[in-house]
Formats: structure tokens, sequence, C-alpha cells
């Protein structure tokens, strides 16, 4: 595990702490029980992270951190690629994705496909021949609208899924691509949550996106409530908000065309989302987006600031504010 002292999407030093975490190990999960896919997700992580990364401990402590630049909030320490490289083999070896699908299987797929290729389709021109390829796509579950309208549909996962009708697995990673393919739509759905290095993993897909090209980016809107119920350390490292995808994008030098957050399905039930439609042209740009602040749920930041403010400064704040009610009344009063 690496701690950082810069943010992960724009290098800067202003980093704000937010609150911390601790895990523990449960010494009682065997192999064998998470084998048999009995077990949590959150159980089925914890279990890999002390078993596989941090052998020799029982327990461990982690910050959440906001990057007042640009509004991210992010895990500190962070695994290394090797090791979440490690995690990801473990987690195919023990067959975890099918176990977990068979416990639990998607909902509502089409429905969210058909909502993508809708927001696509509106901002790009005909589709007849083009390609589309969904980056950790899975079963290409995403591409079923795109296909139906004459898209070539392409996968790269890290998994190898049993695949839709008219999907094509390409490898597990960029590196997997030729030089010099080219998509006309990429789609980066609920990955750069996950992602150790953000800027650098965009910029190294969208090498293969076309000129016109579009980049379609889906992530949970973290930095609602989610930042709240850290249960472990491997899945989500970044928990963003409009500001902060807006700004990771346009670090990779892409013009913002759509950006929205709505309640939206994924997987199993409907998640706050932010969406985010890019491309490589300069032209009409969207310029606006909703900041972390503004999305935050700030109720517990603020109980926990509230504890650590010195009893003077308190009573000085309320103070001010029956002050300025008082004011108001008075001025009404007259009026
Ligand atoms: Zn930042």
């Amino acid at each position: 595990m690496i701690t950082v002292y810069k943010c992960p999407v724009c290098s800067s030093d202003q980093l704000q702490f937010i609150r911390s975490y601790e895990v523990i190990r449960d010494s009682r999960l065997t192999r064998e029980e998470i084998r048999e896919g009995r077990q949590s997700y959150e159980n089925e992580m914890l279990w890999i992270f002390f078993n596989e990364i941090l052998p020799q401990e029982s327990s461990a402590g982690f910050r959440l951190e906001l990057c007042c630049a640009c509004g991210l909030i992010f895990l500190n320490p962070r695994p290394s690629d090797e090791e979440l490289h490690h995690v990801y083999k473990t987690v195919e070896d023990l067959d975890l994705p099918k176990k977990r699908r068979d416990r639990q299987p998607f909902l509502k797929l089409d429905k969210r496909a058909r909502r993508i290729y809708s927001v696509v389709s509106c901002l790009s021109s005909s589709s007849a021949g083009k390609k589309v390829l969904d980056y950790g796509g899975m079963h290409g579950q995403n591409l079923v609208s795109f296909v139906k309208n004459d898209f070539q549909g392409y996968v790269l996962d890290f998994l190898k899924f049993e695949l839709c009708p008219g999907v094509e697995y390409l490898g597990a990673d960029v590196c997997d691509l030729a030089e010099g393919q080219i998509f006309d739509v990429i789609l980066l759905n609920h990955v750069l949550e996950h992602a150790l290095q953000p800027v650098r993993l965009i910029e190294s897909i969208v090498k293969h996106l076309s000129q016109d090209g579009l980049i379609y980016v889906e992530v949970p809107l973290g930095c609602l409530q989610e930042w709240q119920l850290v249960y472990e350390p491997l899945t989500h490292q970044n928990f963003f908000s409009e500001e902060s995808c807006y700004k990771c994008l346009r670090m990779c030098g892409l013009d913002i065309l759509y950006i929205i957050t709505c309640n939206q399905w994924v997987y199993w039930d409907k998640t706050p989302c932010v969406n985010i439609v890019a491309c490589k042209r300069e032209g009409n740009t969207v310029s606006h987006y909703k900041t972390t602040w503004e999305q935050m749920d700030r109720s517990r930041y603020f109980w926990m600031n509230f504890k650590k403010t010195p009893r003077k400064q308190i009573k000085k704040t309320v103070k001010s504010v029956l002050s300025r009610i008082n004011q108001t009344c008075k001025l009404f009063w007259r009026i």
C-alpha cells in the first residue's frame, strides 16, 4: 500500500483530511468459504486484502482526503498497480464474479443499455459501421443497443466473460489493442472510481478514439454518501463529483459536451451517477458543473468538525448568528 501526498487527478498537494477508517481481519474466514461464494462482497474483498496484500496484519487504517483544487475525494494509502493486479487475479482464480452474479443477478440491463445509447446517439452523427469499445465492459451488455443500431461492438476487460451476440472480446487492457486501432465511441462505465491514476488511464484510452469520436464516462456520485460508508479499501479508490470528473477529463485535453447527475440503474439498484460525454475536437463545450461542496452530504462532515472546534469559537459563531437574526427582526419590525 502506498501513501500519496498529491491528488491522483490534478497532482495538487492541497489535501484536506475528511475522516479515517479502520478495517479488521476476520480470522474465522477460510479460502474454502470464500471460494464457495456465499460471503458478502465486502467480506470477500476484506479476506483478499488481509490474505493477499497484508498477510502479517490484523487491522489497517485509512484516511479519506479531499483535494481542494479539483474536488476529488480519495482513499489514502492506495494499493500499488501490482497489488491491484494481484487482487483481480485472485478474484479470477476464485471465480468470484460468476458466483456474485448467480447470487444476485443484474437488473434492468436493457434499460441501462438503451439509456447510454440514447445519450451518445443524440451527440453523434450516423452510426452505420462505426466501432464502439466498452472498457471494462464485462459481457458487453451496454453495447446491445449500439449493435442493434449497426455499430460494431468490442469489449476490453481483465476477465473474459460470456459475450452478448455481436460483441467481440479484444483483450484485458489497452495494451492488447493494436497500434492505430481506432474507435468512434468509447464507453468508460464505472471504471474511474477504481483507477489508481485516472488521468493516465483516460489518456491511454483516448489514444484509440477517433478525432470526431465521443467518450462516454459514468461514475457513481461518490462524494454524496458513499465516502461515509467505506467497508473495504480495494474496490473504490476515488469518490467523484461533477467537478472532479469534469476536471479529470479536462486534464486529459478533452472538451466536455454534456454533463449531468442523475439517479439511474446500475447492476442491482438505482444509484446517483455523474454522466459525461467528451470529445477531442474543440467546439460547443459545457463549462458549468456542480462543485463537490454542492453535491456532498455534509452532515457527518459538519458534526466531525463540530466536535473538534474549540468551545470558544462555537460560542462566537452562535453569538454572531443570533446577532444577525436579531438585526433582521428589528429591520422587519421597523418596516
Ligand atoms: Zn485534485
